[in-house]
């Protein structure tokens, strides 16, 4: 399942937070699970990194899980299609002064 935050007032999912809902600018935003399998909605490879990404190019997509877009890595570069079923997995994203930082990465399916 992937952490998501949805409005209590009304009712819309987002990810990452929001401290304020982008719809209604209500604050009361609580945390819900949602599917971690989602479909692929586009993407694009990086070849021009910042420190910290040891992969090149880096491929990176914008995937929806239960009517929620998430921006994230994709797991491989190569047989990409726009449309495929992906998973969201939890795992090592880049490293920072030696500090491993963490997020959802998309394993296609
Ligand atoms: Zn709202």
């Amino acid at each position: 399942m992937i952490r998501a935050f949805k409005c209590e007032s009304c009712g819309i999912l987002m990810y990452p937070k929001h401290s304020v809902c982008p719809s209604c600018n209500d604050r009361n935003i609580k945390r819900v699970e949602i599917s971690d399998e989602g479909t692929l909605l586009t993407y694009t490879l990086l070849y021009a990194l910042p420190e910290g990404f040891e992969e090149k190019p880096l491929p990176i997509g914008i995937a929806e899980f239960d009517g929620v877009r998430v921006t994230g890595q994709i797991t491989r570069s190569d047989n990409l299609n726009i449309g495929m079923r992906v998973k969201a997995v939890y795992s090592k994203i880049r490293e920072v002064n030696g500090k491993e930082l963490f997020g959802y990465k998309f394993k296609p399916l």
